[in-house]
């Protein structure tokens, strides 16, 4: 265990973002081999992708590791307090090294029970790069990877102890790249088109598109390059990157082309010239009851984490960091007894019980590269705690909360229920067949398109 506790600790500290994640995926790739397996590196035109391979026969069971950070999260290990960005400005805000560790664990117990019990059936680590922005999974399922698997398991970090159902967005991202002309800003305004202008005009034209898009549609941006830092000079360049989310592929589709010509129609407005540069697209998540419940069996079998005095105080610092009747005011969805998830808000510096759901299919805000694979072979996921109550993905209290023994645990506990689910699967072969007609029950006469098109490869823009 203490081995890969270090290596949850080293993930946490090299933070590396979307498809640069060579020293991540290299220490997860040592790590197995040093554990006798082996493990082929740059599956699918992706340098930081791998997976390693265990047993033999059917049916083939793939558990999904990530391992990406995200910018402009860096902050300090356990320390309750926000500190500044530093020069290193990455951060685990999203719990990606715990995903790796978790799955790690799960892929190690796994062929420990395959050994002990005799089991049949092929086990697959699959080493997903870029979940934040870049999209990894997408180009494993477009690329066939899944082609040969029959289930595919993951989790995520999170605070409550839960299986995850329901869907989520399909999500596009690309850049508005405006070209203008530079003058004097005083002198000669009059020669100058400015291209921080036309990112302007199409970040207004955009937020007035927002009135008139579906609830369960959204659309983000950052601006990406404002053209220089002097006033005085026009700007003849300027970029805004953007992430236009809706329910399904073909509505995120739509709503894109929206968005796209807002931005048209600001290069015409300020005689600016526009570049479109589509980067990468994912599509919504198809959930799997009966997965779900052989998820929530094992759940209820195992249990949850226990925490120690000192990990319950280590927990309160954090806690406190939330004003609490705004979390109690926040919506549980799915949750089966909301009022004793509140109480234990209330009472507890941290989540210590499973808290049962029931099935759903709505689709939640945010977005997963799990989308796709869930699209081409039954998928399921859960969540563990792994931090105080309050903390939520991609705040700094996630990420100072990283190196935790609260967070190994939850690492750790998550490999434990894949595992026991697989374990359950292999047994019951009707369950993967049930998982697979659901699957194609649910998307009925609609077949898996991916968002990103055949001839772009895997990139960093
Ligand atoms: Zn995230
Ligand atoms: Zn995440």
């Amino acid at each position: 265990m203490e081995d890969l506790k270090k290596l949850q600790d080293d993930l946490w500290g090299y933070a590396e973002t979307g498809f640069k994640e060579y020293k991540s995926a290299e220490a997860m790739c040592k790590y197995l081999e040093k554990k006798g397996f082996e493990v082929n590196r740059g599956i699918c035109n992706m340098d930081t992708a791998f997976d390693a391979v265990y047993g033999s026969g059917k049916p083939v069971i793939a558990i999904l590791a990530e391992y990406d950070a995200l910018d402009g999260m860096s902050q300090e290990a356990d320390v309750a307090e926000y500190k500044p960005l530093k020069d290193s400005t990455t951060g685990q805000g999203c719990g990606h090294h715990l995903l790796g560790v978790g799955a790690i664990n799960a892929f190690l117990e796994l062929k420990k029970i395959i050994d002990e019990e005799n089991l049949e059936a092929t086990i697959k680590l699959v080493g997903c790069p870029a979940e934040e922005a870049g999209s990894g999974k997408t180009y494993l399922a477009r690329d066939g990877y899944f082609d040969d698997v029959d289930i595919a398991l993951t989790w995520h970090p999170s605070n409550i102890s839960s299986v995850s159902t329901g869907s989520h967005q399909a999500c596009i991202q690309c850049y508005f790249r405006f070209k203008g002309v530079s003058s004097h800003a005083a002198g000669s305004p009059e020669l100058g088109r400015s291209a921080l202008d036309a990112v302007e005009l199409t970040n207004i034209g955009v937020n007035y598109l927002r009135e008139h898009i579906r609830s369960d549609e959204r659309i983000h941006y950052a601006i990406t390059n404002t053209g220089g830092h002097a006033p005085n000079v026009v700007q003849a360049e300027a970029e805004v990157r953007y992430f236009v989310r809706s329910s399904t592929g073909p509505r995120v589709k739509k709503l894109y082309e929206r968005v796209c010509n807002v931005a048209r129609g600001a290069a015409l407005m300020n005689d600016t010239e526009l570049e479109i540069i589509f980067d990468e697209g994912l599509v919504d998540i198809v959930p799997n009851f009966t997965l779900e419940k052989v998820f929530r069996d094992s759940f209820i079998k195992l249990g949850v984490p226990k925490y120690t005095e000192e990990e319950r105080e280590y927990a309160k610092k954090f806690k406190d960091t939330y004003d609490v009747d705004v979390l109690l005011n926040q919506t549980y969805e799915n949750v089966k007894d909301v009022k004793k998830l509140k109480k234990n808000i209330i009472e507890s510096e941290l989540n210590d019980y499973f808290v049962d759901k029931d099935h759903s299919d709505v689709c939640y805000m945010g977005s997963s590269d799990v989308g796709d694979v869930s699209w081409v072979v039954p998928t399921a996921q859960i969540n563990v705690n792994c931090f105080s109550y309050g903390a939520s993905g991609h705040s700094w209290q996630w990420v100072a909360q990283g190196k935790s023994s609260i967070s190994f645990k939850g690492a750790i506990h998550a490999g434990i229920i894949i595992a026991d689910t697989a374990r359950t699967l292999i047994k019951n072969p009707n369950l993967i067949e049930k998982a697979k007609e659901e699957l194609k029950e649910r998307l009925g006469d609609q077949e898996y398109e991916c968002l990103i098109p055949k001839d772009v490869l895997p990139h960093v823009y």
